[in-house]
């Protein structure tokens, strides 16, 4: 591991409200857990961002040398669709939509979540656990919740007494808010509720005779209320205190906030040491989300088949649109940055091409290993990949300028150079060379081989109309050719 550069690490803690050295609980082991997504329907280019984030961070913990057990959820049960534990269960109502089993409506959609994420490169968690694979942890950390005092049962439900957690601890300590402005935002209980206290959240809910997605419990046939399950799972899997608790802003008020309680109530212990959120994807200001109705999905970004897009843009022009700003602020959508972005990423896997073709030189004009140290800094600074990139791009100001003779660099320089761009390019910021990627593939590149020698015929018997023609139908499917010393090379 990298002692030196792990112990400059810096990040922002929501628990605290400041940026604190990071120091892991077992060093150089980082448990790290990142809530994930609701499998019901197809995952927005929002949830995506999340996910991209914390994958920067676990790309550069590992980087670091640290041994990340990183625990990201799936949560396919237990979310209903009201906001106050209330409505028909998602998974439920999209089976009987679909006309699909709860569970398979489920497995489709981990599937789909698996291959969006992949498509843009995030490497995949340590272990993935499922809220329906761990009932029995849940009733179980139910069942001690009601023993410290916690909980109460009503009618084969099972809710959190906030009001009584509160006479002890700070309800509010992840947001910084006082209990009684919690407790204005929220609606008063109508005479029909089940619960004493209007922040008292579900822990289990009893089922009725067509809730689809039931199990036994010591109250009844029920389901698990959502925020127990990442509680259960993050305490089986990393322990009843571990390092790291991530996931979007939004989850901050009420889901990690209870899962505090949660925690406390039954281990009596703060369950993360750091807590990470990530902020949002917004289109005009607004917030991605399904409700709103602007969140487009990752195949349509592809396509471009949406009404808010001009064209399609490729997975990386869009990880690399993502890293260009920091994971604590918003990010607007829009198609010129999108374009923007498709340049930047451009021009950074051009200048590790540009790379290859430089002579060393006997001295060096520029300090390299300033560079370095900038980029790391960048990273240490609660994990700054905008200003990284920024670096970056002077690293690539340094190889055009020392193609065109008017910088200079040692062998052990340019070797420098190339590390440290291919590290933070490929391994950090997780980008891949699109280009390379296609060119990789062999039946891609015999049939471009193929089509360059038949284009190279028809010139060699002056036949203009085909070889134009072979140029211009590449060029509109955004390939474009190169006469070198070599023969002719492609790109797209
Ligand atoms: P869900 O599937 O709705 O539970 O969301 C999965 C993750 O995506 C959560 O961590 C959310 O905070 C996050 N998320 C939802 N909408 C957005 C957005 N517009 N931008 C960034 N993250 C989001
Ligand atoms: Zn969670």
């Amino acid at each position: 591991m990298d002692t030196e550069k792990a112990n400059n690490l810096v990040i922002y803690n929501t628990l605290s409200r400041r940026k604190e050295a990071f120091e892991p609980l077992h060093p150089p082991l980082v448990g790290m857990y990142v809530c994930g997504p609701t499998v019901y329907s197809d995952i927005h280019l929002g949830n995506c961002r999340t996910f991209i984030s914390f994958d920067l961070i676990y790309r550069y913990l590992l980087h670091l040398g640290y041994k990340v057990r990183y625990v990201r959820n799936i949560t396919d049960a237990g979310h209903l669709e009201g906001d106050r534990d209330e409505g028909e269960d998602k998974f439920s109502k999209k089976a009987k939509l679909e006309q699909l089993e709860p569970m398979e409506i489920v497995q489709k959609y981990t599937l789909g979540f698996h291959e969006v994420l992949a498509l843009f490169n995030t490497l995949p968690p340590s272990i993935e656990p499922t809220a329906t694979g761990h009932i029995l942890e849940q009733i179980e950390m139910i069942k001690m919740i009601l023993k410290a005092g916690y909980a109460y049962e009503v009618n084969g439900s099972v809710y959190f007494d906030v009001e009584k957690y509160s006479r002890e601890h700070d309800y509010g300590t992840l947001t910084n808010r006082k209990l009684e402005d919690l407790m204005e935002g929220t609606r008063e209980l109508d005479g029909q509720d089940e619960k004493r206290g209007r922040l008292d959240f579900a822990l289990w809910i009893k089922a009725k005779a067509e809730t689809l997605m039931q199990w036994p419990s010591p109250w009844g046939q029920g389901f698990p209320g959502w925020h127990i399950e990442c509680s259960a799972m993050s305490t089986k899997y990393l322990g009843t205190t571990f390092d790291i608790h991530g996931g979007g802003m939004d989850l901050q008020a009420t889901h990690h906030t209870n899962e505090i309680a949660q925690s406390q109530a039954c281990n009596h212990t703060e369950p993360a040491k750091y807590w990470v959120h990530t902020n949002m994807l917004t289109v005009n200001g607004t917030r991605m989300s399904k409700s709103a109705g602007n969140g487009f999905l990752p195949k349509e970004l592809f396509t471009g088949d949406h009404p808010l897009l001009e064209r399609g843009y490729s997975p990386m022009t869009v990880r690399f649109f993502m890293a260009q700003s920091h994971y604590r602020s918003t990010l607007d959508f829009s198609n010129e940055a999108l374009q923007a972005a498709e340049k930047g990423y451009k021009k950074l896997m051009e200048s590790l091409s540009a790379l290859e073709k430089i002579t060393p030189s006997a001295f060096s004009s520029v300090n390299i290993d300033e560079l370095e140290q900038r980029c790391y800094a960048a990273m240490n600074d609660d994990f700054n990949s905008p200003t990284l990139i920024a670096h970056l791009f002077e690293g690539v100001r340094i190889i055009n300028s020392a193609l065109d003779k008017k910088e200079t660099l040692t062998a052990a320089d340019l070797a420098t150079l190339k590390k440290i761009m291919q590290t933070f390019i490929f391994e950090v910021l997780g980008l891949v060379d699109e280009t390379k990627q296609m060119a990789g593939s062999d039946v891609i590149e015999g049939l471009m081989r193929l089509i360059i020698d038949i284009r190279q015929s028809a010139r060699d018997n002056k036949d203009w109309t085909t070889s134009d023609k072979i140029r211009d139908a590449l060029k509109e499917a955004g390939v474009t050719l190169k006469d070198t010393k070599e023969g002719v090379e492609w790109r797209l």
